[in-house]
């Protein structure tokens, strides 16, 4: 046990409680655990299984390549020995904050000392004016991948709604299982909200070589069943015939309960770099956290695996009164047929970048320098270009544009 909780060891819980099973939470009731934490936990988690990480689940579950055993953060006699109450599935359905409680669906009660909020997101839905069709379908739970992963084997044509990260990692696993694809998105260019020009239109590349057929300033006016399938009808009127469609169109983080309890909620539970909420007992972290992030220097909502790992430490430690401010610089990573793509830091909108290798290639990096310093990389195939930078970033070292163009003299 750490110097830092002995010094409070007069205030320390007796009883935590975790809302939410997933990525972020697991971490939290792990690093509990290993900061020495010998009290009740509690862990409500609405999924039956035990904490998994979701970047395989459009991925290499999708594909018929992992599972539940592949994608767990803790195998199960692990879990079973650090001593957790997991109730699932159950759903936390109410905080009081005057008492201390936490009510699930299923009518239990549990008395905490701190609480932490995990409660990730769903995927937002389609208007239902639009989505008329039974045979529209949404990815966020393994479950749902494996269910996807199967129709998929068993379908000729998919279309996916939203030509985000989600959306396009769908649309390249269905080409790698031979099924035809078609991607419509509402914007001019793909991933327009965290990528420059240049990479969307790496992507849309990338996707038509692979036979994806993708229409962009799509305007859907609605997805209607149609024979054994799907119909989706355009603005224009023009209609397009799919077995089924997959949407993938963003996040509703779940704030619900943390707003009827009167937290502070801004586009997520806002918190500080603790993880500590506007009520000093209560902490949240991963995809459903609004945190003040050092690097962006501003708040943000981050949707990421490394967020959800490593915030979740933060707060797991908060909790325990060990304050170790989560400042680490956004990353974030895709992998589509033989493109791994990575993004670190920030990409500001109409910078142009400094391009070291060739994005025909399909190995290029493309960094961000705003007065002499790395602000945010793009990594394509480059990962050690992405690690390095992220080096040079965290020292706050200074970077030669012509250096780092060079593809004649490796980056050091
Ligand atoms: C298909 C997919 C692919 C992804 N790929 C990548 C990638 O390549 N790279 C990357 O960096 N990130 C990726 N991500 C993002 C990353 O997986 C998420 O950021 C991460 O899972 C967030 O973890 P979390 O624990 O905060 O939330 P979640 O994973 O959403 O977990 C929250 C859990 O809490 C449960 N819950 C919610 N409310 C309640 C309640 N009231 N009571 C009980 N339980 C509740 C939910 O059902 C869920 O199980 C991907 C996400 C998805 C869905």
């Amino acid at each position: 046990m750490s110097e830092s909780i002995q010094a409070d060891a007069v205030d320390a819980p007796k009883t935590v409680v975790v809302i939410g099973g997933g990525q972020a939470a697991g971490w939290v009731v792990k690093t509990l655990r290993q900061e020495g934490y010998a009290g009740r936990l509690v862990m409500i988690a609405d999924e039956t299984h035990l904490p998994y990480e979701r970047p395989p689940l459009s991925k290499a579950v999708l594909a018929g390549e992992a599972d539940i055993e592949t994608v767990r953060i803790t195998k199960p006699d692990e879990f079973a020995a650090l001593d957790i109450e997991a109730w699932q599935p159950d759903c936390a359905t109410a905080i009081d904050r005057a008492t201390r409680t936490v009510t699930t669906r299923s009518g239990r009660e549990v008395k905490y000392d701190r609480l932490v909020i995990a409660t990730g997101g769903a995927a937002r839905k389609l208007p239902a004016n639009i989505a008329k069709s039974a045979h529209v379908t949404y990815l966020r739970t393994l479950d749902e991948a494996m269910a996807l992963g199967e129709r998929l084997r068993r379908s000729q044509r998919v279309l996916v709604v939203g030509g985000g990260w989600i959306g396009l990692e769908v649309a390249a696993t269905a080409r790698k299982l031979g099924v035809a694809a078609t991607v419509i998105e509402g914007a001019p260019r793909l991933c327009a909200r965290s990528l420059p020009n240049e990479v969307s239109q790496f992507l849309l590349d990338l996707h038509s070589a692979n036979g994806v057929d993708i229409r962009l300033n799509a305007q859907l006016v609605s997805l209607d069943d149609h024979g054994d399938g799907v119909r989706a009808t355009f603005a224009d009127g023009s209609t397009l015939d799919a077995d089924f469609a997959v949407a993938g169109i963003g996040l509703a983080p779940h704030t619900a309960i943390a707003e009827a309890a009167g937290l502070d909620v801004q586009d997520g539970i806002v918190v500080d770099e603790f993880g500590q909420t506007s009520d000093s007992d209560i902490f949240a972290c991963g995809d459903v956290a609004n945190h003040p992030n050092a690097w962006l220097k501003r708040r943000v909502r981050l949707e990421s695996w490394a967020n959800a790992q490593n915030q979740a430490i933060a707060a797991a430690k908060a909790v325990l009164g060990v304050k170790t401010p989560y400042a680490e610089i956004p990353w974030f990573w895709s992998d589509q047929y033989d493109v791994n793509l990575q993004i670190l830091g920030e990409i500001p909108a109409g910078a142009t970048p400094a391009l070291r290798g060739s994005l025909e290639d399909k190995r290029a990096t493309l960094f961000f320098v705003e007065d002499g310093h790395l602000r945010g990389v793009i990594a394509i195939n480059s990962a050690r270009d992405l690690k390095l930078a992220r080096k040079w970033m965290n020292q706050g070292r200074a970077v030669d544009i012509a250096a780092l163009v060079d593809t004649g003299k490796a980056l050091a």
